[in-house]
This record gives structure tokens, sequence and C-alpha cells, in this order.
């Protein structure tokens, strides 16, 4: 039976560890009324416009935490922000190719690491590891706002992803969309339960240290927006929600304009989650609606989201 019981919990999502690692910030967090803390991991080489918490400086902020009552809420990004890592050693990154193009099927190297070769999961085995030693820690969201499309294209069609489809089909992965081509249908398939496989592999690594850690996803506004068709982004939100406790979005006001179709946009926020919970089902929600614009403030026509979030520290959590 699912239990409506509503719970709704206050979480403040930091960004910039400049300026909210600071004793008095979380002091202010607990008197307005929080009761978590979300902070987004990133390795140090990864890091872009100060955002993003590296491990030490997560420990610093769980033990903060901790001694103030609040818990942890870790964001652990995989297949994101891995632009060192691939300039060094680009064949891990995922192939993608634009199967509705008639004129170029051709595959072009991604930004995004492939999430299913050994070497790309071992490394992120043993960051989770890490974070599961954290105090305080409440919930561990997977693999931050990825998905298997970049604009247009599909993925992954690295070798070791193209071997693997091969094994099981004996055809390479097509690259051409084709409904009436069963092969094309299996690729489709393929790829939608190797996410959700390769997901329960690290929820598992975690729930085998921490039973008691709520293991999720976040995505970005996309998936519930139905911005992108789910066979692209290979996103079942159906699935998801059979295989974690949580699954959660971050529709962001202003950034996230070119991305959901909705008017007036201030209606992202109610449209996703209703999309959210209605896929969830028995599996909770998060929703991290991030500010950007406070109320009463409009919207500057000058600025970008990102340096309106820096420069206005009142905006790094909401
Ligand atoms: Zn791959």
């Amino acid at each position: 039976m699912h239990n409506n019981t509503r719970k709704l919990r206050r979480s403040a999502r930091l960004l910039f560890p400049k300026t909210t690692l600071d004793p008095s910030v979380i002091d202010q967090i607990v008197e307005e009324g929080f009761c978590d803390v979300c902070v987004t991991f990133v390795e140090m080489e990864q890091m872009f416009t100060d955002q993003g918490f590296n491990l030490e400086q997560a420990e610093q902020l769980a033990q903060m935490a901790q001694e103030r009552g609040l818990t942890l809420t870790a964001f652990v990004s995989y297949m994101k922000y891995q632009h060192p890592l691939l300039a060094r050693e680009p064949q891990r990154a995922m192939l993608v190719c634009d199967p509705l193009d008639i004129n170029n099927r051709s595959l072009k190297t991604s930004d995004m690491l492939c999430p299913f070769q050994p070497d790309n999961k071992q490394r992120y085995l043993d960051l989770l590891g890490k974070i599961t030693k954290l105090p305080a820690l409440r919930e561990v969201h997977l693999n931050d706002e990825a998905s298997l499309s970049i604009r247009n294209c599909i993925g992954c069609y690295c070798p070791h992803c193209a071997n693997q489809f091969e094994k099981l089909t004996g055809s390479p992965p097509p690259r051409t969309c084709n409904w009436s081509d069963s092969l094309w249908i299996t690729w489709l398939e393929n790829r939608m339960q190797s996410w959700i496989d390769v997901h329960a592999e690290f929820r598992d690594h975690i729930k085998n240290t921490l039973p008691s850690i709520a293991v999720g996803i976040k995505h970005g506004p996309r998936p519930a927006a139905m911005s992108f068709n789910p066979w692209k982004e290979a996103i079942s939100l159906a699935h998801e929600a059979e295989c974690f406790d949580v699954l959660a979005l971050n529709p962001y006001h202003f950034t996230h304009i070119h991305i959901a179709d909705f008017r007036p946009h201030r209606r992202i926020v109610s449209e996703v989650t209703r999309t959210l919970v209605g896929a969830c089902l028995d599996c909770d929600s998060n929703v991290y609606p991030q500010g950007f614009m406070p109320p009463g403030v409009s919207t500057p026509l000058n600025q970008t989201g990102w340096s309106v979030g820096r420069n206005r520290p009142l905006c790094t959590w909401c």
C-alpha cells in the first residue's frame, strides 16, 4: 500500500564552498529551519566557476552539519565534468551519433565519460567508497544530470559498448533510426537496461556498506519536462523508480529556459514535479528548484544564471 503521508524536508543546496564553507553560514542555515545540506561532489581538477565541493571540503562541511544536527545529501558526478581526464585519455569518452541525420551518421567523441567501461566504473566506485565514509550522510544521488544523449546524438558507441552489444546480438549497434528494424528496437532497449544495470551496481556498492542510506539519481529537468524523447536519453523514470529509493530533479528558473518549453517559464517547477511524482509511485521524490531569480527581482537581461548565482550569495541555497 502506498504511503500518502506527505514528508517535506528543507534542503539547503550549497554550490560555492568559497562562500558557504563557513560555520556562520551553516548556523544561518540552521536558523532558517533547514534540516539538510546538499553538495555536489567534484574532483579538484573538474571544478569550474568555483562550483562544487571536493572531498576534503565535503568532509569539513559534513562535520559542521553533524555538529548542528543537519544531515548531508551528496550529488556525485560521474559522466559530467570530466574534461581534464578525457583530454588525457580520450578513449574513455562516450561516442555518439545522430541517428536521424540522413547525411552524417559518423561517430563523434562527446565530452562525457562512457558510463559502462570497466575502468570508468571502478574509478567511480572508488569515489563512492570514500563518500560513504562521510559523517551525517543521508542520501547519495548518482551520476549528476547525465544521460546517454548529447543534444541530438545518442550513445554509447565506444568500442567497449559496441563489442558488448555485438556479443549479445551478433551485430554492431545500428546508427540509423528505423522503427521497423528489430535490431534498432533491441539497441534502444539494451541502452535503457544497461543504464539501470550500471546504476544498480553503484547502488549496491553503497548499500552493502551503508544499508540505511537512500540512494537515488538526480536528473536535470529534461526527463520530466519531456524535452527530449526518452529513447534518446535512455532514461525510463518508471524503471528508475523501481531501482532507487529516491529520484530527484533540479528545475532551475531562468537558466533552464532553453530546456523546458513551458510558458510562463516559472511553471517549470510545478510541471516537472507533477511528472516526477507521477512516475515515482512508491519511490520518494526530491525537487531542488534552484532560484537564480529571487522573488521580487526581475531577470537581469545582461547576465547569465551562473553570474547571478555567483554574485548573489543569497541564491547559493534554496
Ligand atoms: Zn561506451
